[in-house]
Parts: C-alpha cells; structure tokens; sequence
C-alpha cells in the first residue's frame, strides 16, 4: 500500500481551519472591529471561557475581566505603526503571565474589519528568563569579588606578616597592643575576604564526607541559640522555635561549609525578627532529595530585595550587616550541587528552602589523631613578583630556622635553582612571563623529588586533578599565617 501524500490541499480537504487552531496550545480569537468575538480555538474556550465556546463575548471581557476595551489594547498601535506589539500582562485571576498580540485584518481600502487575538502563557520563560539574568548577575559579580579578593589577599599577606615579625622584635607593651590590633584587624580582613570568596568558590579543597544533615542543625542551632536567648533577654522579646527534622539524612558536603551556611540564615531570621516571632525549621528527604526549609515571621523582603539578596556586600542593615551571608550561603549550596529559593511576603515573613541530594553513605564517626608539627631546617627557594611578599616570607621562614634565598622574577628562580640545591621550592602562581606553574614544572625537570608549594591570592577552586598534573606538591592561600606556612612545609618536606 502506497502511503498518501501529504499536501496541504489535503490537509484542508480533511479539516476546516478551526479544527486546526483548535490543535494549537495558544489561545487564538478572530473578533471583529467591535471587539466581539466570532471564533475562538479550543485553547481559548478551555482557558479563558472555562470550557464554553467564546463566540459572543468581547475580547476584553474574556482575556482580561473587563467590561470595555482595554487601556493598554495592542491594536490602536499595531494599526498606526504597521508592527505587530506583543503585550505581557499578570492575570491575577490566574496568577500568571501573559503575552498577547493583535493581528489586524484590513480591507482593500485600509479599513479595520477585525483582528486576530493571539495570547499565551510566558509564566516559564518568564522565570527562565529572570533565573538567567540572575545568573549572569552573579556570575559578573562573582568575577569582579574574586579580583578584588586576590588583591587584598597580597595586602593583607603583608601587613599580617610584618605585624607578626614585629611582634617579635620588641617588648613594649603599648607597641604589643598596637601590633595585635593590627594583627587581629588583619586577621578580621582575611576572613571578610574568604567569605567574598566563599561566593565564587566552585570546587572544594577538601573531600567531600558523608554527614548526618540532622545532627548538623541540630548542632548549628544549639551554637546560634545564645544569640537569640540575648536579644530575647535585652529586650524583653521571644523567639520560639519549631524544629521538625527526620531521620536519614544523609549527604555528602563539608560540614563547616553547611554549618556557616545554615548559621548565616538563622542569623537573618533572628534579625528578622525584632519583636520576636516564630522560627520554624524542617528537613525531610523525599526521591533522594533533602528539602531543609528555614521560616520566620519576620519583617519579610520587598521583591527588590529578593533579587539582590545573594549579591555579596546587598545588605538592609547598614553598618551593621556585611551583605556577605547570603552570597557565601549561595556559593556553598552551589557547590553542594543543591538548589536555594528565597520565598516572602513584607510584614508576613520568609521562607528560604534548600535542596540538597541524598546520599546512601551514612556518616561514621572518625577521630583524627592531632597533627604534629616538626620542621627541620631547609635550604628554601621562595619566588614571588611582589617584592613585599618575597620580603615577609623570607624573613618569616628564616625566623623559623630556614636558610631562605629569594628572587623577585621566575627566570631568576629557576637559573637560582639549577645553580644551588635547595629543600623545597616556595613560588607565587601569578606572575608575568612565567607562572607558577611553569616555574613547578621547570624545577621538577631539574629534580624530581623537589617539594613544591604555589602560593596564590586566588580563591581555592584549583582543580585538584589540575595541582596534581602540574607537579605542585601543595596550595597554600594567601594570606597564611606563620603555623600555616610551618605546617605545609613540615608536610612536604616527609
Ligand atoms: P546581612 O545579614 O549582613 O545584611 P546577608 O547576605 O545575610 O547580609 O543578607 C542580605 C540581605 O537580605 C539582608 O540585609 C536582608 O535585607 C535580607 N534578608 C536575608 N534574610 C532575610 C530574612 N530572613 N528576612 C528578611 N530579610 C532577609
Ligand atoms: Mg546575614
């Protein structure tokens, strides 16, 4: 048997045209210039009619809910322009969004004889468009903090390390207590500075393990609590607090990760709160999901507010907020693969729900025995291009009891270590001409066995299969303490 060719002759020998429309999802009505409907498809009928034929209605009536002509009516400006408008409206009776467009029909003397009415549902691409628009937002911003951070980083690797030395160098208390300001205002700047970067943050630096999410609320809950005891006892307010978490929930994470995550939103409920109120907390699992759900009656969010919440320095608060919970809170969800919403209501409250996949791995209680630090003196090589940090390494690693040479360009360095044996080689990642990288891969020609270790102001998401495949031992984040830099070098130097 020969199949039928399929033309269009055929089609409409079959099928008058409303049988046609009646297969297209978009509400379609052909009315005339009174607005009055004469054919609907299928579509508009089920939508906009609730199952009964539209013929006889008016446009408006039927779209919008009015009882004459819309204001924003497409036509008027479709017919003096020549252009089709397209016109997004709400519908509050369906709580969506809409898109309408008006196709004129015109006869041979120009005269309006009706139009086409086509509208259809954009809610989805709506939302796809803002969660993109989003994503670019914060993958800008994302861009410009961890420039920032890395610059600051340097800085900071500077003061923090001169502060250090200093300290050493004189027993005068006042000048003590002017030092260990400075060191601790250091110190305050690097964390600001790993939260900024918390945000952009991809790949961990650690292994993620397995953890018990219930005992980890719990746990976050129990160190937030004082928090909100205090303000309830300053000003005579309460918060109470609902928490409903299930057993068996297990995800793979990093618990300090999730733990300063978790915290920050509490944090922001108990803000929320002034005159106290209700917070609610559950996690339940469902389909290898875990849905965490944080909710406070508190003063809620203009939509404004919504869409900035996870840009890293928004905040509400003024002095008081750092605008940087939110966005760290976004960075370690995303890393987690999970999924973050923000949902409130002015005066009524908020709800932040997070998505987390499940895991069949439970948590095992595994006791780390302490890490012992012995450094035994080397020969080390530290390359770096900025000439303040080569300074402060130096004279922290020769305070330590190393035999330190440094050089303030790679070419310099390697021509140093083909001269000379050293113990372990200490290079910055950025540099010009030559980076770090290089430099790893250049020593490792000359001695395999040579300890690495690349100091970087960029945030941690060194890919740990690239630090393996590039011949660096170890990673060490600017700025780093004194312990730190003994540790990694006790560590490499087995
Ligand atoms: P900060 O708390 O330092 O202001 P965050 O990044 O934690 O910064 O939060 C950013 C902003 O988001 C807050 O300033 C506040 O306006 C808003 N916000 C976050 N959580 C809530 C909440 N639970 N209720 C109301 N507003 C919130
Ligand atoms: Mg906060």
């Amino acid at each position: 048997m020969s199949k039928k060719e399929i033309t269009v002759s055929n089609i409409l020998s079959t099928r008058d045209s409303k049988s046609i429309l009646d297969n297209i999802t978009e509400f379609i009505t052909l009315c005339d210039s009174d607005f009055k409907i004469l054919e609907s498809n299928n579509s508009a009928d089920v939508i906009l009619g609730s199952g009964n034929s539209l013929i006889g209605s008016h446009c408006y009536e039927k779209y919008r809910g009015k009882t004459q002509p819309c204001e924003d009516c497409p036509l008027p400006e479709t017919m003096s322009t020549g252009s089709i408008i397209s016109l997004e409206t709400y519908d509050e009776r369906f709580g969506e969004y809409f898109e309408e467009r008006a196709y004129p029909i015109v006869s041979d003397t120009e005269e309006l004889e009706g139009f086409v009415l086509v509208g259809k549902n954009i809610s989805k691409s709506r939302e796809h468009e803002e969660k993109s628009a989003q994503e670019k937002k914060l993958a800008a911003l994302g861009q410009i903090s961890s420039g920032v951070a890395h610059d600051f980083n340097n800085v900071l690797t500077g003061i923090l390390g001169r502060a250090r030395l200093m300290k050493k160098l004189t027993t005068d208390p006042e000048f003590l207590k002017n030092l260990q300001i400075i060191e601790s205002a250091a110190l305050d700047g690097a964390a600001t500075v790993r939260r900024m970067q918390d945000f952009t943050r991809l790949r961990t630096d650690k292994e993620f393990e397995p953890i018990d999410l219930k005992k980890l609320i719990e746990e976050v809950i129990a160190l937030t609590r004082p928090k909100w005891r205090d303000s309830a006892i300053v000003s005579g307010i309460l918060i109470e607090s609902i928490v409903r978490l299930a057993d068996n929930l297990n995800v793979l994470g990093d618990p300090p990760d999730l733990r300063r995550a978790f915290m920050n939103i509490l944090f922001n409920a108990v803000d929320a709160m002034p005159d106290g109120g209700v917070l609610t907390i559950t996690a339940q699992a469902r389909d290898g999901k875990i849905t965490i759900k944080f909710k406070d009656t508190g003063i809620g969010m203009t939509e404004e507010t919504i869409e900035r919440i996870f840009d890293p320095f928004f905040s509400t608060k003024g002095v008081q907020g750092t605008g940087l919970g939110m966005s760290e809170v976004f960075g370690v969800i995303k890393r987690h693969l999970g999924q973050i919403t923000v949902d409130s209501q002015v005066g009524k409250g908020t709800v932040i729900t997070i998505l987390l996949l499940q895991t069949d791995i439970t948590a095992v209680e595994i006791s780390k025995p302490p890490e012992v630090i012995k450094v035994t003196p080397s020969k080390i090589l530290v390359i770096d291009d900025e000439e303040y940090i080569l300074d402060i390494v130096g004279e922290v690693l020769t305070d330590l009891g190393h035999e330190v040479t440094t050089c303030s360009s790679a070419e310099d360095g390697i021509n140093q270590f083909k001269k000379d044996n050293f113990d372990v080689v200490i290079t910055d990642l950025g540099m010009p001409n030559i980076s770090g990288w290089e430099v790893a891969a250049r020593i490792k020609e000359v001695n395999a066995s040579t300890p690495i270790i690349l100091l970087t102001g960029w945030a941690l998401n060194l890919d740990p299969e690239k630090i393996k495949e590039n011949k660096v031992d170890f990673v060490l984040q600017k700025p780093f303490t004194e312990e730190e830099l003994e540790r990694v070098i006790s560590k490499v130097e087995k």
